[in-house]
């Protein structure tokens, strides 16, 4: 998945407003972040086969260390207690917060990827492979982005609401990635991209903070 993962960025802000959206939406990418990083430093091994899904070229053929459920829960356990360090003194409910978003992205990505995904190490894959629908994935993944802003924008309507502008612009971002990522070329080799997906996503968590630079202002002003 790609954009849809922030959906749960969304719906987390509404259910913990005082954790930071652009550390929401970092926390949902993270294990896509190292398999990048992993990627560039060629721990992590991808192919580019065209037509192995009809979605993208991407051959992921050893990720054991990023996207293993295994690996998955352990990134998330550790999201936990350096989120509970970070930043004293962080709730325990913020805490399982940024955990449960760091692990929904392997649940996410179960839901598009081919049988790829190790349960654990490099073995029993999985993957329902709703990448093989390309219109079909690229409508849940800004469906998932909707309902996430919906339940966001619900939560806090009374304390600090989002306000249209600012969704609708940070919505427009990802609804213009996503078709770029789904239906725009595709990067020319497995190095560009990594760099692709970690400037994308750096580009949405700036747009992140952007959003919420705006709310905590609109907020102040209407004290
Ligand atoms: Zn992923």
């Amino acid at each position: 998945m790609f954009v849809g993962h922030y959906g749960v960025s969304f719906a987390a802000k509404g259910v913990d407003a005082r954790i930071p959206l652009w550390l929401l939406f970092l926390a949902v990418q993270a294990v896509d972040v190292l398999w990048a990083v992993l990627v560039l430093l060629g721990i992590e091994k991808v192919k580019l086969i065209p037509g192995i899904t009809a979605a993208n070229p991407l051959d992921l053929y050893y990720i054991p260390y990023t996207h293993s459920l295994v690996a998955a829960l352990s990134w998330s356990a550790l999201a936990f207690f350096a989120s509970l360090r970070w930043r004293r003194p962080t709730s325990v409910k913020a805490a399982v917060v940024v955990a449960a978003a760091v692990f929904s992205h392997w649940a996410l990505d179960l839901l598009v990827h081919r049988p790829d995904l190790p349960l654990y190490d490099d073995a029993h894959k999985v993957g329902l492979g709703l990448w093989n629908y390309p219109r079909l994935s690229f409508v849940a993944e800004v469906v998932a982005v909707a309902a996430g802003m919906l339940i966001y924008a619900r939560a806090r309507r009374r304390d600090a609401p989002p306000g249209r502008l600012g969704l609708t612009v940070v919505g427009g971002a990802l609804v213009i990635g996503n078709a770029i990522f789904y239906f725009g070329p595709f990067p020319p080799s497995v190095g560009a991209v990594a760099v692709m997906v970690l400037a994308s996503y750096a580009v949405f968590t700036a747009a992140a903070a952007w959003l919420e630079s705006r709310i905590s202002a609109g907020a102040s002003r209407g004290r």
